[in-house]
């Protein structure tokens, strides 16, 4: 999505406005913390803003086609600088010396604006926050820095007292499914799913949507939910291995079992697929609705849960699986 504009910019409308509003009322701050997680879309908002401050056009910036909006898309725009670091933990005190303090001074070569956008800020040590508040105290009419963070709570109050801050919001199921059909031509039931494993997060629903490992994963899951009930123990217990050998996301793991179970309860209560996540799976699911009673599906998807609270507070993971596949089989 190299040439992104704001529609592009999906379910985020009250960060979007008020970037739109600084541009258009000339009232840019100087500095911005976006935060939000990994693949939200921190970086594409961030390259539209960078790029509609120094677009050459009178209106609707970002025009993607002026010349300052062209070497912006090509990644060597003068006046538009992504800072970098070589240790992949730390932004240190260096990268900030060199490429932010020790540059900031020197005019804008073309554009407006000299802007530099820093990628995962919460990298920043203390030293490197401290240099980069200097420059936040005092920075030169034409300076706009961009710092995107997945938890600002990193960083020192003194650098987010300085900063308008924006937050990417968890954008609703629908509006997701919406955007795969229309803008990344997901087909219906693949949207679908993939939206809903989304958890609010576009990014992350178009990643699942061109992922192979998540269909592999969503298959292996769907084989398993299906046969539980008449495993032996040891396949269960061969189920549980092979998680770990083909290094399935356990998150998105559990996520697939509970909402198998929770299309079973829909179905057992209402008769009805049209709700389904799993619709290819409606007659599975209508036998499984058979099988289970309403408590014993309750029963199975709480053990799901504790499963996940069991993993993440490092509880051994075969065992934890065992026991929860083990409800499932009861
Ligand atoms: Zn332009």
């Amino acid at each position: 999505m190299g040439d992104a504009n704001w529609a592009d910019i999906v379910g985020q409308s009250q960060l979007t406005d008020n970037l739109k509003n600084a541009l258009k009322h000339k009232k840019v701050s100087h500095a911005y913390l976006i935060q939000g997680e990994r693949l939200s879309g921190k970086k594409m908002t961030a390259g539209i803003f960078a790029r509609a401050l120094q677009c050459e056009a009178d209106d609707d910036r970002p025009c993607n086609r002026c010349r300052s909006c062209r070497q912006a898309l090509n990644g060597n725009h003068p006046d538009i600088a992504y800072i970098t670091h070589e240790k992949a933990n730390t932004i240190s005190v260096d990268n900030i010396r060199q490429q932010i303090n020790g540059d900031i001074a020197i005019k804008p070569y073309s554009g407006p604006y000299k802007i530099y956008i820093m990628d995962e800020a919460e990298k920043m040590n203390v030293q490197a926050q401290n240099a980069l508040l200097k420059t936040l105290e005092e920075p030169p009419a034409y300076a706009v820095i961009l710092l995107l963070a997945t938890r600002a709570e990193a960083m020192l109050p003194t650098i987010l007292s300085r900063c308008v801050l924006l937050n990417m919001k968890t954008v609703p199921e629908d509006v997701i499914k919406r955007y795969l059909m229309e803008k990344v031509q997901v087909p219906d039931y693949r949207a679908g799913i993939c939206a809903s494993f989304a958890r609010g997060n576009v990014g992350r629903a178009a990643a699942l949507a061109g992922n192979e490992t998540f269909d592999h994963m969503k298959s292996a899951v769907l084989d398993m939910m299906k046969s539980v009930a008449g495993m032996e123990i040891n396949q269960v217990a061969a189920e549980v291995k092979r998680i770990t050998e083909e290094k399935f996301d356990t998150n998105d793991y559990l996520d697939l079992c509970f909402t198998w179970f929770r299309d079973v309860l829909l179905y057992k209560a209402c008769r009805d697929k049209r709700h389904m996540i799993f619709k290819e799976e409606a007659a599975e699911i209508s036998r499984a609705a058979q099988r289970y009673s309403y408590e014993g599906i309750e029963r199975i998807i709480r053990s799901v849960e504790r499963a996940r609270s069991r993993l993440e507070a490092n509880v051994n993971f075969d065992l934890t699986m065992e026991l929860m596949f083990l409800e499932m089989k009861a």
